[in-house]
């Protein structure tokens, strides 16, 4: 064989073995609203050939979707820009204000307080004010928000969120840091 058709077959079986290795998909929950990314060939599909999302049935799928968005987001990572850090802040406001809608029809007073922990974090984290440990309080605050999506489950008898679960539907090569504040 000649050596320049070795190498056509070689190179073309490379980039077809790199694209069928990970065929990525993207989707949107339309019931909870999760933002995922996932290999097609691997993700658990239902009757309609849609994939299955992971946060179905398991409790508070709204908001533990909101939650591992912003724990998985770029924020974290070592190449975040300021641009990132303030999309995160905007969304962990809204994360707290969800959690704040569903803990107000409930009677767990340590859940509020916690919640009261993250806001004041995430006050403290605001991006405007310059503060150099603003992304120490903001994950502070996504913290208390993960305790409190805890006591909720709790109280339903669930056991508690685990991101890192849910993390290969994120497409999260890096995993964020997890040290201790
Ligand atoms: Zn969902």
């Amino acid at each position: 064989m000649p050596p320049a058709l070795l190498f056509a077959l070689f190179n073309g079986a490379g980039r077809m073995g790199y694209n069928l290795a990970m065929p990525v998909s993207r989707m949107t929950c339309p019931s909870c609203g999760a933002d995922l990314v996932y290999d097609s060939h691997e993700a658990m599909k239902g009757p309609d050939g849609k994939a299955i999302c992971p946060y179905r049935g398991r409790g508070y799928p709204p908001l533990r979707a909101a939650h591992d968005r912003i724990y998985f987001g770029k924020w974290r990572k070592m190449d975040a820009t300021a641009t990132d850090f303030r999309r995160a802040y905007h969304q962990i406001g809204r994360h707290l204000k969800a959690i704040g809608a569903v803990l107000e029809t409930k009677d767990l007073p340590a859940a509020k307080r916690d919640l009261g922990k993250a806001i004041e974090a995430f006050q403290q984290g605001d991006p405007d004010a310059d503060s150099p440990d603003a992304l120490r309080f903001l994950d502070h605050a996504l913290s208390y928000a993960h305790t409190v999506i805890d006591d909720l489950l709790h109280e339903e008898g669930l056991p508690p969120h685990d991101p890192m679960e849910f993390s290969k539907w994120y497409n999260a090569v890096e995993v964020p840091f997890k040290e201790e504040w």
